[in-house]
C-alpha cells in the first residue's frame, strides 16, 4: 500500500490529464495528443488504485488486464468506422454494469459485514444501481437496433408509458424504503437492480433507429453519472470527476445533436420519429412526377477538371463506401488543373457527430480544407459544382421550405444554391429520416449513379486521361 497523500496526488495528475485531454479534443489538430494524454490519466489512475487498495489478487488483475487488452485491441483493429456507434453504446453498457456491480459489491460487503449504510452514502448507492442498470440494457437495446439484431423502427403498444411510469415509480419507492426499513434490505436492492434493468429497456425500444445516436450519447452520460455516484460510494475522487466531466460532455454532444436536427430531447425520446419511413423510389421520378437527370462519369469529370470552385459535401455514404481516400485523390487533381476544393461539414452528416471529420483526416485531407455548416453555407452561390457523395437528409432543401416535412428547421447545407450540383449514391434510397429529397430532381442537379469509391475512382481516372 502506498501512503495515502501520494494516492491523492496520483488521482490529482491522473484528473488533470483528463481535463487537459478532453480539452485538446477540441481541435483536429490537437485532438490525437489529448486522446494520449487522456489515456495516460486512465494508465495513472489503474495502477495508484492498484497500488492504494489490495481488494483482489495479483493474479485475478494481471489476467483481467490481460483479457481486457486483448478484446479491446481486436475490437479497436476490427470495428468499421459506419459501426462505431454500436460499440460506443456497447462500452456505455458496460461501463453502466460496471457501475453497478461496484455500488452493489460496497452494498453487499457492509451488509455481510453487519454495518450500518449512512443515508448519504445508500442514496448514491441507489442512484449508482438505478442509473447504471438502466445505461446498461438501455445501451444493449441501443446495439440491438443499430446493429439490426432487432427492429430499428420504434416498438410502441397502448398504456406503454404509464407502464413505464409505474415501474419508475416503484424503483424510487423501493429505493426509498431500502434507506428507512433495515429489514427488506436484499430483496429490495435485486428488486431495483431487476426493475431498472426492465426500465432500460423500457425507455429505448419506443425510439426509433434513426435517433440512436442520439440516445447513445444521452446512455453515454447517463454511464458517467453513474461512475460519478459509484465514486461517492467508495470515496474514490478520479471516479467522481471522471464520471463527472463524461456525464457533463455527454449532455452537451446530445444537446448539439439535437439542434443540429432541429428536435427537442423530448420529441427525440418520446416523439417515435421514425415509424412510418419512407421507402426509396424508383430511379427516374419522384412522387410528385418530377424527373432525375443522371450524368456519365465522363461527362461529370469535364465539368469538375475545369471547375473553379468545387464544394465537396460528404455524408454517411461516403463512409459506407470508405471512398474517403479516392476523394482526397480526386481533390488533388482538381487543384492541379487550378481549381480550389473545400469540404463542407454538417455537424450530423454520417452517423456520429465529428464522423466525416475523422474520415477525412483519415485520409490526410488538410484541417484548414474543413468548413462547418455556418462558415460555407454563404459560400455554395460562388461555388461551380457542389459534389454531394453519399449525402441526403443534410442537403434536402424540403428541411427549409416544407413545413410538413419530418426534418423542416432542421440546418441544412444550401447545396442547392450552388451553379451546378452533382449528387453521387447508389440509387434513389432516401437517407436516414426515409423522406424523399427534392434536391436530386432539381434543374440543376445531374445524379452520378454507383457506389461511391466506383464512381469516385471512375472520376480520377477520366481527369486523369483529359
Ligand atoms: P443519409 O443517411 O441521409 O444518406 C446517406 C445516403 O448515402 C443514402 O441516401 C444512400 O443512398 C447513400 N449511400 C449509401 N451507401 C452508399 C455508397 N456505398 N455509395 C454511395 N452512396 C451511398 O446521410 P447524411 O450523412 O446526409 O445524413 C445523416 C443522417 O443521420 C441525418 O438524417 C441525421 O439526422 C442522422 N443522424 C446523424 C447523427 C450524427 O451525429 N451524425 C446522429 C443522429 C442522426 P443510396 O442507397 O441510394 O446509395
Amino acid at each position: 500500500m502506498i501512503p495515502h497523500v501520494l494516492a491523492e496526488l496520483g488521482y490529482l495528475l491522473a484528473s488533470a490529464c483528463f481535463i487537459v485531454g478532453l480539452k485538446r479534443l477540441g481541435s483536429p489538430a490537437t485532438a490525437p495528443a489529448g486522446n494520449r494524454l487522456s489515456a495516460w490519466g486512465m494508465l495513472i489512475a489503474v495502477v495508484v488504485t492498484l497500488l492504494d487498495t489490495q481488494m483482489v489478487s495479483w493474479t485475478a488483475i494481471v489476467i483481467g488486464l490481460v483479457l481486457g487488452s486483448g478484446i479491446g485491441l481486436w475490437m479497436a483493429r476490427t470495428v468499421q468506422m459506419t459501426s462505431m456507434p454500436q460499440l460506443v453504446a456497447l462500452l456505455n453498457g458496460f461501463g453502466g454494469a460496471a457501475s453497478v456491480l461496484v455500488a452493489g459489491a460496497e452494498f453487499l460487503r457492509s451488509e455481510l459485514a453487519g454495518e450500518a449504510i449512512p443515508p448519504e452514502t445508500g442514496v448514491v448507492i441507489q442512484l449508482s444501481l438505478l442509473i447504471g442498470a438502466v445505461t446498461f440494457s438501455g445501451s444493449l437495446i441501443a446495439w440491438a437496433k443499430l446493429q439490426e439484431v432487432m427492429t430499428g423502427k420504434p416498438i410502441t403498444w397502448p398504456g406503454q408509458k404509464l407502464m413505464t411510469g409505474l415501474i419508475a415509480l416503484g424503483i424510487v419507492g423501493l429505493a426509498g424504503w431500502q434507506l428507512t426499513d433495515a429489514a427488506s434490505l436484499l430483496p429490495a436492492f435485486y428488486t431495483v437492480i431487476g426493475l431498472a434493468v426492465v426500465l432500460g429497456v423500457l425507455l429505448v425500444i419506443p425510439i426509433g433507429g434513426a435517433d440512436m445516436p442520439v440516445v447513445i450519447s444521452l446512455l453515454n452520460s447517463y454511464s458517467g453519472i453513474a461512475a460519478a455516484m459509484t465514486g461517492f460510494v467508495i470515496n474514490n475522487h478520479v471516479l467522481i470527476i471522471a464520471g463527472a466531466l463524461v456525464g457533463s460532455s455527454g449532455i452537451i454532444l446530445t444537446r448539439i445533436m439535437c439542434k443540429a436536427m432541429n428536435r427537442s430531447l423530448a420529441n427525440v425520446l418520446f416523439g417515435a420519429f421514425g415509424q412510418t419511413a419512407g421507402t426509396g423510389g424508383a430511379i427516374g421520378a419522384s412522387s410528385e412526377g418530377l424527373t432525375v437527370r443522371s450524368v456519365s462519369a465522363e461527362d461529370a469529370a469535364v465539368q469538375l477538371a475545369y471547375a473553379q470552385q468545387v464544394i465537396v459535401v460528404p455524408g454517411y455514404g461516403l463512409a459506407v463506401a470508405q471512398a474517403q481516400h479516392v476523394v482526397r485523390e480526386l481533390a488533388d487533381l482538381i487543384e492541379k488543373n487550378g481549381g480550389t476544393v473545400r469540404y463542407a461539414i454538417h455537424p450530423v452528416a454520417g452517423r456520429m457527430p465529428g464522423h466525416m471529420n475523422v474520415l477525412l483526416a483519415e485520409a490526410n485531407v488538410p484541417y484548414d480544407k474543413l468548413f462547418d455548416m455556418d462558415a460555407i453555407n454563404d459560400q455554395f452561390e460562388q461555388a461551380d459544382v457542389a459534389l454531394v457523395i453519399g449525402a441526403n437528409d443534410v442537403v434536402n432543401p424540403a428541411a427549409r421550405s416544407d413545413p410538413a416535412s419530418p426534418i423542416y428547421g432542421m440546418p441544412i447545407l444550401d447545396v442547392d444554391k450552388a451553379k451546378s450540383i452533382i449528387v453521387m449514391k447508389r440509387g434513389m434510397n432516401p437517407g436516414f429520416a426515409g423522406i424523399e429529397n427534392a434536391l436530386f430532381y432539381h434543374p440543376r442537379t445531374a445524379m452520378l449513379f454507383g457506389d461511391a469509391k466506383g464512381s469516385l475512382s471512375a472520376l480520377v481516372s477520366e481527369i486523369k486521361a483529359l
